[in-house]
């Protein structure tokens, strides 16, 4: 069975041999005589594998000894309420809308608090990262609420913004990607289907200073202190998701860690825009300076012509390119896991069409 090109936002591709590890394993783990789905969360063999995923991101992302990693479900929209669940005091809080799960996540906190959109592109079809150097952040926020890679259009932030709140950042789409300070946040919060591992499983790092007192009505569950208190445990996590996070850990330090795939990130991107900019058939839906090394946003100015690049492509093993439902053309997600040849062999396919059509 040949294995195919999938540009999916999400699931989405992992690495083979990931997947080939966790073949060989499934049966049985390692000589504990079970599938790591079989074992029970509490049991020691499990918490070995639940500290060494906690222990491989903390290290691939340096992240400092006053953060917790929490191993979440719900996937990132849990955390669109989770968040201000937790951090809302004085009642207020900054959003940035730069995306439709940016307009999402402030749309969600608006049901707790009196929620401010310091910047917003959303006029503008959300082509770019609107400018918050020119905002004023509320003056008594309780945090400022970020969305690092916007999945749908395309776009990511290249410079952080900055208020006298903590940063809380949904960096579901390029998480370790690139690298980051991570004491430049308050929070991270990641859905893990694009660059972690299956999907069911959100990451949360948040800063121990901040897992203070929740909303009285926040659900347990919800509840960051008691997941903390708990190792992600206060019930039963997704245990074989956390397994593959691990084995994904394993996969990226392989790689040079977050260093080294953002060199191979940087390079696929460029192959694919350089193709783009040099063509007089596609056209890049993003502004220049914030598109996204993650999801590449397309498209050729027909309808028809698009739907056709989608299908053929299809046929020669490069799927899952339709852009979202709500904007069309094409998206080419080209996450940690995608391998250079399948954005070479993209790019090939891009100009035979190209001469092929024009
Ligand atoms: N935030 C971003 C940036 C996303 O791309 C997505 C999903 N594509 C979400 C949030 C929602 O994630 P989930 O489906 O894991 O809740």
């Amino acid at each position: 069975m040949a294995r195919v090109y999938n540009f999916s936002p999400g699931p989405s591709v992992l690495a083979e041999s990931v997947l080939r590890k966790a073949q060989k394993e499934l049966p049985e783990y390692q000589s504990t005589g079970m599938s790591v789905m079989e074992m029970s969360h509490r049991s020691g063999m499990y918490m070995e594998i639940y500290s060494e995923a906690v222990k491989r991101i903390t290290d691939l992302m340096a992240i400092p000894a006053q953060y917790k990693v929490l191993f979440l479900q719900g996937g990132a929209t849990q955390q669109f309420s989770a968040v201000p669940l937790n951090m809302l005091r004085t009642g207020r809080a900054d959003y940035i809308d730069s995306g439709n799960f940016a307009h999402l996540a402030a749309e969600e906190a608006k049901r707790y608090g009196d929620i401010h959109i310091a910047a917003s592109s959303r006029e503008d079809c959300y082509t770019y990262v609107p400018d918050w150097t020119r905002t004023n952040f509320s003056a008594a926020a309780d945090y400022l609420h970020i969305t690092t890679n916007n999945t749908i259009y395309g776009t990511r932030y290249t410079d952080l913004p900055r208020s006298s709140a903590p940063l809380v950042a949904d960096m579901s789409s390029n998480i370790l990607s690139e690298p980051y300070h991570v004491h430049d946040f308050g929070v991270i919060y990641a859905g893990a289907q694009k660059n972690i591992g299956p999907a069911g499983l959100c990451i949360l790092i948040v800063r121990e200073d901040l897992l203070s007192d929740a909303h009285p009505l926040c659900p347990q569950l919800l509840n960051w202190r008691v997941q903390a208190k708990n190792d992600s445990m206060y019930n039963t996590p997704n245990t074989f998701g956390i397994y593959m996070a691990m084995l994904g850990f394993e996969w990226l330090k392989e790689q040079g860690g977050v260093c080294g795939i953002e060199k191979q990130n940087i390079e696929k991107a460029a192959l694919l825009y350089d193709c783009i900019d040099a063509s007089a058939l596609f056209k890049g839906t993003a502004r220049k300076d914030c598109r996204s090394r993650m999801n590449v946003t397309f498209i050729t100015g027909s309808e028809a012509l698009d739907d056709q690049f989608v299908k053929e492509a299809s046929k020669n093993g490069l799927v899952n390119l339709k852009g979202h439902r709500t904007v069309g053309g094409m998206r080419a997600s080209i996450y940690n896991a995608m391998p250079a040849e399948g954005v070479e062999k993209l790019v090939n396919f891009m100009r035979q069409f190209e001469k092929e059509n024009t």
